[in-house]
């Protein structure tokens, strides 16, 4: 495994302040940002870009999310220590690492087998113990293990999937990029068993979440 210097815990707490000015107010949120080695989620060529706020490239075409977005996004999803939450592309397991840090029963789920496989893994060593990290289609959900007090998509849906509305408990919050070269980034509140309530943010830019590949 690769080291974690004073230096890179030096340059976490520059990209938690960078963060914060770009307007993230949760210090929870922020504390994570400051805890997470975010270079031993990337590949060693890009090491020393690691605490940018910008998105890198991962393995099978894939990417790990801007550190701004990861928190823009878990800030909407308002999470509490002990809730469920599914998340919907595993991807580096840098957005699972900031879930774990959060004290949430984290259930993730990747499309690619291979990066899949590799997160697993890695989390692991890291000591990040996510409840269930599995090999799926996020389109489907996870209805084994629903409901959901919190469910998080982080990869450009063209549509909100049925089973993720029909998987999230009442009380629950749902925050999902929807587009398709550009996302929204909506949040879904459910009311009662039959009413979401849905509110618009901003434009952000992720990955395609892919149609069923298993
Ligand atoms: N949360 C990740 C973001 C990775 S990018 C991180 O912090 O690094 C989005 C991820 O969603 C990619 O790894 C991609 O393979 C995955 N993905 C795309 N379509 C999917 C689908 N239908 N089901 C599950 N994962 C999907």
């Amino acid at each position: 495994m690769r080291k974690d210097t004073i230096k890179h815990q030096g340059k976490r707490q520059q990209l938690a302040a960078l963060v914060a000015e770009k307007g993230i107010r949760d210090e929870k949120v922020l504390d994570a940002i400051k805890a997470i080695p975010r270079h031993l989620f990337m590949d060693s060529s890009f090491e020393d870009h690691a605490y940018q706020d910008k998105a890198f490239p991962i393995a099978a075409d894939q990417t790990i999310s801007q550190p701004y977005t990861v928190a823009f996004q878990t800030e909407v999803l308002q999470v509490s220590k002990g809730d469920m939450v599914l998340e919907i592309g595993t991807g580096s397991g840098y957005q699972t690492a900031v879930l774990c840090e959060l004290g949430a029963k984290v259930y993730s789920i990747e499309r690619q087998l291979e990066l899949f496989k590799k997160t697993k893994l890695f989390l692991s060593k890291l000591g990040y113990r996510a409840r269930y990290l599995g090999f799926g289609d996020g389109y489907k959900g996870l209805p084994d293990y629903a409901p959901f007090d919190r469910i998080i998509v982080t990869a450009g849906a063209p549509f909100i999937p049925k089973p993720l509305l029909s998987q999230l408990k009442v009380g629950g919050r749902m925050v999902i990029p929807v587009g398709k070269d550009s996302q929204v980034m909506t949040l879904i509140e459910r009311k009662s068993k039959t009413e979401f309530q849905k509110t618009e943010f901003g434009e952000f830019r992720f990955v395609p979440l892919l149609e069923d590949k298993n």
